[in-house]
């Protein structure tokens, strides 16, 4: 019998099982790592070891959102080139970014990890591409805080290996020798990556996009992951100006690029995937490929409107992701469900457009799947890992919502009651309790103007107030 049972009940919950369950009043039983039992009604009264028992009356409970794409080193860049496309955008960034060190990197993703938690993430995934020398243990950085915080975490090593001088779009500093990034992240899969079923951490291989990486690299990166058995990412058709590029460099489009060197397949998964023609969509759903989706970001940096409803009717799996912070100030994937539900409205016919369970489910076993965990998570079922969101929508802001998941998805961020990773709550009552927030908000403020200052880079004046 095991031990240490923490039961939730009450409350309305959204299992996200392949039937969309869903109980008006029911309850969830977890016990130590894993979900026992998740039914209707209230949990047996005669339950043995049950160390905690909690009333979810006026509450939501959903699987743990699952965020695919992010970079968290540019929590400490936020704010800036703030009126850029994608490409100007970067141009104007890789200089700042190729003076980070380890410092900086941990205090970003402990940014990054609260926003996240604090929206009702628990598992994400990390892209981190930009590694200049003496900096220190970057990828390392990115661990240890989510280890810290208690987040489950899909880190990927990323790479660029095409500088400026050989048609790339990052400055020649900011890149790293082909051969050399290959090294570093066999080195990184085998120090880090865990297999395991109940695995906290499992590494990733991601070479950065089309423009800024070599087919050599692309090719290498995809046959060693391959042979260590883990994921591959990276960014794809993502704006008008990479398709342009890689027809000009290579008479392909960015799918056929990356089908060209191994890249299409279902330990796959690519971030955007705003310009896919039918074909595109078609060679995807045939290999099973994942998309991240980040509304939030293709806005900002206006890259387009990614063809989500048709890539879902297509049978793509595609999860939702906030995308680094530097071009989704937010951070906060909560967020991400509204604003997926609603751009996907302006680029669609009504009849094709998503509905508020579709983008939940995006948001949590889409995630999953993208992530090549959907057998361990993103569902609420008896046998899955312990991660699970509990949100209040009985306030101000969503009581006269009748229908819960439409409260959660149309409405205001609503606040977390609880969140359970592994089993363990990470936040408690709308705050951290495995972490300081003061300090860690401290620490990204101080960390952003010494990067700042270190690039050269001053204070933006506040405007002076007019005279009246
Ligand atoms: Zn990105």
């Amino acid at each position: 019998m095991p031990a240490n049972r923490l039961v939730i009940e009450n409350c309305a919950v959204a299992t996200m099982d392949t039937d969309g369950t869903e109980y008006a009043s029911g309850h969830v039983v977890v016990a130590g790592h894993r979900i026992e039992s998740a039914g209707p009604g209230p949990a047996p009264e005669d339950l043995t070891d049950v160390v905690r028992r909690i009333d979810g009356s006026g509450h939501l409970l959903t699987p743990g959102l699952v965020n695919t794409h992010h970079h968290f080193y540019q929590w400490i860049t936020r704010g800036l080139a703030q009126d850029c496309g994608l490409f100007d955008w970067l141009t104007t960034l890789y200089p700042l970014w190729t003076r980070i060190d380890e410092p900086m990197v941990h205090a970003a993703a402990q940014g990054s990890l609260a926003a996240l938690a604090l929206s009702g993430v628990t598992t994400t995934t990390d892209h981190h591409y930009v590694f200049p020398r003496g900096a220190g243990d970057l990828l390392g950085a990115g661990i240890r805080a989510a280890a810290e915080m208690g987040l489950r975490f899909s880190p990927t090593r990323g790479s660029m290996d095409r500088g400026a001088s050989d048609g790339g779009l990052p400055p020649d500093f900011a890149v790293e020798s082909t051969e050399g990034a290959l090294l570093a992240t066999e080195a990184a899969i085998d120090r880090w990556h865990d297999p395991s079923p109940e695995s906290m951490l499992r590494v990733g291989v991601a070479p950065c996009s089309p423009f800024s990486v070599s087919s050599e690299l692309l090719r290498s990166a995809a046959t060693l992951a391959r042979a260590k058995g883990v994921r591959l990412h990276t960014h794809g058709s993502e704006t008008v100006e990479e398709e342009e590029h890689c027809r000009e460099r290579y008479g392909m489009t960015p799918t056929e690029l990356l089908e060209s060197t191994g890249w299409l397949g279902p330990d796959v998964w690519m971030a955007h995937c705003v310009h896919m023609t039918d074909s595109d969509i078609a060679a995807f759903a045939r290999t099973g490929t994942g998309v991240a989706h980040c509304p939030s970001s293709n806005a900002r940096v206006a890259a387009g409107l990614a063809r989500v409803p048709d890539m879902l009717a297509a049978g793509v799996p595609v999860g939702l992701g906030v995308d680094g912070a530097a071009s989704n100030e937010y951070g906060q994937l909560g967020a991400e469900l509204r604003n997926a539900l609603l751009i996907n409205r302006l680029g669609s016919h009504r009849e094709k457009s998503l509905t508020a369970r579709q983008t939940l489910r995006m948001g949590t076993m889409g995630g999953a799947q993208v992530l090549g965990r959907q057998e361990e998570t993103g569902s609420l079922e008896s046998g899955k890992l312990a991660d699970l969101a509990l949100w209040k929508v009985d306030g101000l802001l969503h009581s006269s919502i009748a229908d819960p998941v439409a409260a959660l998805v149309f409405g205001a961020p609503a606040p977390l009651t609880l969140l359970l990773v592994n089993g363990s709550p990470v936040v408690e009552d709308g705050h951290l309790v495995t972490v300081d927030e003061d300090t860690i908000a401290r620490t990204t403020r101080a960390q952003a103007r010494r990067l700042a200052s270190l690039a050269g880079l001053t204070p933006p004046t506040p405007p002076t107030a007019r005279p009246v």
